[in-house]
């Protein structure tokens, strides 16, 4: 019996040097050290059968080998548990930054017509949208602009049929509000508008905000007033205003407003065309035949209204020359913004 001991000893012992990873590891206990079926516990319960004079001394060895064992054991499992410790520290690198998902951004045409609109909110007015197929008598008829009307040639419009057409400007909101609703009103209408026209300053689908205001006592430096309010904040600072006179059916009398250029504040560069001024905007006051039209009184009330291309504000707000690039949809130019 003792040199069976002597003997597991040394075979458990060079089989735990063999001993790779957590499964053999439990193998060996299993193998060895478990409760029921182990061999050391075997031999410990044949000490039963031996001569009551050898069972002191042999029951001490078998105790002896047995801690030994067990002692090897845990000393094996420790060296496991940090090998693989110090591999897995290996493996993370934990001055890596993290992992970012990727995130989508507003287009820059919808950011600028958001803030245009945040900044209208500001001065009071409220906003309303619109259907984009419209019908020929709000998008021309209301507006002052009859069948024939040579205005009319200015719009390049899509029609859907005789009288439905996609609406070519957002000003059909003008009308839908005023038939409804009492002045004072104070409304702006932001929305895609069509027409049948594509260059490097032009798309068929464009966006427009529209913005009116009806009351007693309008008069043309309210409009003034309100236009250089927002194109101050707009663009962050102070630009000077100008108003040329020009024609449109449904103001009267009506003007284009430009502004000083934002790249050479009034110098003369290639943006502005040696000019010094930007075009951004065509407003006016209220022509009386519209108000009629709605059924208010030109005598007691007045008003203006103002259309303002949003791409154009952007194109000016971030430099860019071609409004072709808003939309052919390349990310690499779109998350600049
Ligand atoms: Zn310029």
């Amino acid at each position: 019996m003792e040199s069976e001991l002597l003997k597991l000893q040394a075979e458990a012992e060079e089989s735990l040097q063999q001993i790779t990873d957590v499964t053999q590891l439990e193998a060996f206990r299993v193998k060895y050290l478990g409760r029921k079926g182990g061999l050391l516990t075997g031999i410990m319960r044949q000490l039963k059968t031996v001569p009551a004079e050898d069972r002191p001394r042999l029951g001490q060895l078998a105790n002896e080998v047995k801690q030994a064992v067990e002692n090897a054991f845990e000393k094996q499992k420790e060296q496991l548990a940090s090998q693989f410790s110090a591999t897995a520290a290996s493996k993370v690198d934990l001055s890596l930054p993290g992992r970012f998902l990727p995130f989508g951004k507003l287009h820059p045409v919808t950011q600028v017509m958001e803030e245009i609109c945040s900044i209208f909110e500001g001065l009071g007015f409220a906003v309303a949208e619109g259907p984009d197929v419209e019908t020929d008598y709000y998008n021309f008829e209301a507006l002052n602009i009859p069948q024939h009307h040579p205005a009319r040639d200015m719009h390049d419009t899509f029609y859907v049929t005789d009288s439905i057409l996609l609406r070519t400007h957002t000003s059909p909101m003008q009308a839908r509000i005023m038939e409804q609703q009492e002045p004072p009103l104070r409304y702006i209408a932001p929305g895609k508008v069509y027409r049948c026209d594509s260059d490097i300053t032009h798309t068929p689908m464009f966006h427009q905000v529209e913005g009116f205001l009806v009351d007693r006592d309008v008069s043309f430096a309210d409009l003034k007033g309100v236009l250089t309010s927002f194109t101050r904040t707009m663009f962050e600072r102070e630009l000077a205003l100008r108003f040329r006179p020009s024609f449109f059916p449904f103001t009267e009398p009506s003007a284009e407003v430009d502004i000083a250029c934002v790249i050479c504040e009034g110098s003369g560069c290639r943006v502005c065309k040696r000019s010094g001024w930007l075009e951004i905007l065509g407003a006016g006051l209220i022509d009386p035949e519209v108000l009629k039209m709605v059924g208010y009184d030109p005598d007691r009330f007045s008003g203006f209204a103002f259309g303002l291309g949003v791409e154009r504000i952007a194109m000016l707000k971030y430099g860019i020359d071609d409004i072709r690039l808003y939309y052919e949809n390349d990310l690499r130019f779109l998350s600049q913004f």
